[in-house]
């Protein structure tokens, strides 16, 4: 048989809170450039709209309804995911939540289930697919921290100590997987503006004001689609020699220095 004939199977990737936001961009982009893909996420209405896109734009992708921080639904996930589409080449752990409030009065139970869904869940999620990926000896994890890891602003000390947890999660994963040839990096989004990317039922125009464009360096707020080009980037062996990384996405906001 010539190389012509030999069929390469698709890669699989798969997305925690893939089917809104930012990670909806991510399941798209995978999707269109040949992945398969499989999408976790607590909402079902979106994640449904989510796979008919990805299927009318030609593309394979499947859904399950899936809180990351629980373990038996992320087990069920990954199970499923290998039964339908055979491997998992790709994993991004997306899927995040903020809860806000006053430093001095924040409920314990809301910083533990921020650290729950964005750190425990990150960790559930990489162990899970990790097995899979060593049966491969390859695989790439993205991890979605935020700027917010390495500056703040008050009363948010569940997101950004999720978010820091997650860059150091990267790092001690990235040494502890190497052996097993799998990638582990971070991107670190700033501002991304999510409104238009959200299910159709709750989608919203996004205005930004001059104010609002001029924080940033490149002169605008940020698109899903810029966190979504940097994930395949990373997950690609074009990226064989990244890992251990935090790619830090913002429109050069957190370089800009501010006197006023
Ligand atoms: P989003 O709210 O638009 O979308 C998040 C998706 O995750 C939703 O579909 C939601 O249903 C799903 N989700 C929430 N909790 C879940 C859980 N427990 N299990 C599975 N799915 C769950 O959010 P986004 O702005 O697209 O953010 C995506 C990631 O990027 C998050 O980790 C967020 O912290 C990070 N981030 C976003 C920004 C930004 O400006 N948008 C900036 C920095 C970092």
């Amino acid at each position: 048989m010539s190389n012509e004939h030999v069929q390469m199977s698709p890669k699989v990737a798969i997305i925690t809170g893939g089917a809104q936001g930012i990670g909806r961009a991510v399941a798209l982009r995978f999707a269109s450039s040949g992945y398969k893909v499989s999408v976790a996420d607590v909402d079902k209405e979106a994640g449904l709209e989510l796979v008919k896109l990805i299927g009318k734009a030609g593309g394979e992708a499947m859904f399950l309804k899936v809180d990351v921080a629980e373990q038996q639904e992320v087990e069920r996930w990954i199970r499923v995911t290998v039964q339908e589409l055979g491997r998992i080449d790709v994993l991004v752990n997306n899927a995040g939540i903020g809860k806000n409030g006053p430093v001095l009065e924040l409920p314990l139970e809301a910083f533990d289930r921020v650290i729950g869904v964005n750190l425990r869940g990150t960790f559930i999620c990489s162990q899970l697919a990790a097995r899979e990926m060593r049966k491969l000896g390859k695989g790439a994890i993205v991890n979605i921290a935020s700027t917010r890891a390495l500056m703040s602003e008050p009363n948010t000390e569940a997101y950004s100590a999720s978010k820091g947890g997650i860059l150091a999660l990267t790092h001690a994963m990235a040494v502890s997987l190497g052996g097993f040839g799998i990638r582990v990096n971070a991107i670190s989004p700033g501002w991304i503006e999510t409104g238009d990317w959200q299910k159709s039922s709750r989608a919203s125009v996004p205005v930004h004001s001059e104010r609002d464009k001029l924080q940033h360096p490149v002169g605008r707020v940020g698109k899903p689609d810029d966190i979504a080009a940097a994930c395949l980037y990373l997950a690609e062996d074009s990226a064989s020699f990244i890992t251990g990384q935090n790619l830090v996405i913002d429109g050069g906001m957190t370089v800009k220095m501010i006197y006023e």
